[in-house]
């Protein structure tokens, strides 16, 4: 799957895209990230991106010009399937069941905004979808981009060792996950629940049904009635 994310400010997603699981996922070729400078696309002879709210107010809008051109010639560029994301906090809130609709394209570009966010007509033209990572403002569309890209990428073949790392985790089926222990087996007087340690594998996994269930419940008691409502539907 490839990933394209469109921004002001490359740099601060290259590391985040370049450590740890992404990284190597990157470099085994089961996933690309690129980032693109809009910047780069706006044929202001000062490189500007951005200019004044018509009708009053603070800040600065990013402009339709140098927005619109750089989506259409990432996009020209790409082949297969594609979707357009504004990261947006008057978007659709992401989660899991998004993230999995979204594995079904061969490409996701992902737009940034920032200031005071982008000029309507380039949602109007160009954007598929806007995508809200929770109801708070950010500074700008990079972090957001960042979690879609995360989240995404684990759900795709050969980015994590087995399928198993994400489809008994928190929030697949619909549930959290049951607790987690490591070594060792006493720490600070609290020990590791025996039935984790006594090899009964029909019995652990019980105890981890029951430990999802138990914890949804107390935790996220709306996931709970989230399933319900599923059910009867
Ligand atoms: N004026 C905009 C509004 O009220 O809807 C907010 C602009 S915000 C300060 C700047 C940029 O950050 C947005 O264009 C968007 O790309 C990004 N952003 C901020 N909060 C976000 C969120 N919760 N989810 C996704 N993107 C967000």
């Amino acid at each position: 799957m490839n990933f394209e994310v469109l921004t002001l400010f490359p740099h601060s997603l290259e590391p985040i895209f370049g450590a740890s699981i992404l990284g190597r996922a990157s470099a085994k070729g089961v996933i690309s990230v690129n980032c693109t400078d809009i910047r780069d696309y706006t044929k202001d002879k000062h490189r500007k991106v951005d200019d004044a709210p018509y009708g009053g107010g603070y800040g600065m809008v990013m402009m339709c010009q140098p927005v619109v051109d750089c989506i259409r010639a990432v996009k020209s560029r790409l082949e297969g399937t594609t979707r357009v994301i504004y990261m947006s906090p008057q978007g659709s809130l992401f989660n899991q069941k998004k993230a999995e609709e979204l594995t079904q394209y061969d490409n996701l570009i992902l737009l940034c905004g920032h200031y005071e966010g982008i000029d309507e007509r380039i949602i109007e033209l160009e954007v598929d979808e806007e995508l809200s990572v929770g109801d708070y403002v950010l500074t700008g569309g990079e972090l957001p981009a960042a979690i879609v890209v995360d989240c995404v990428s684990r759900l795709i073949d050969g980015v994590l060792p087995a399928s198993e790392c994400y489809s008994e985790e928190s929030l697949q089926n619909g549930l959290l996950e049951h607790a987690q222990y490591t070594r060792p087996r006493v720490f600070e007087g609290l020990e590791v629940p025996e039935v984790l340690i006594n090899g009964d594998h029909a019995k652990q996994r019980r105890w981890k049904e029951e430990q999802s269930r138990a914890r949804t419940e107390s935790k996220r008691p709306d996931l709970i009635a989230k399933l319900t409502e599923n059910k009867d539907e």
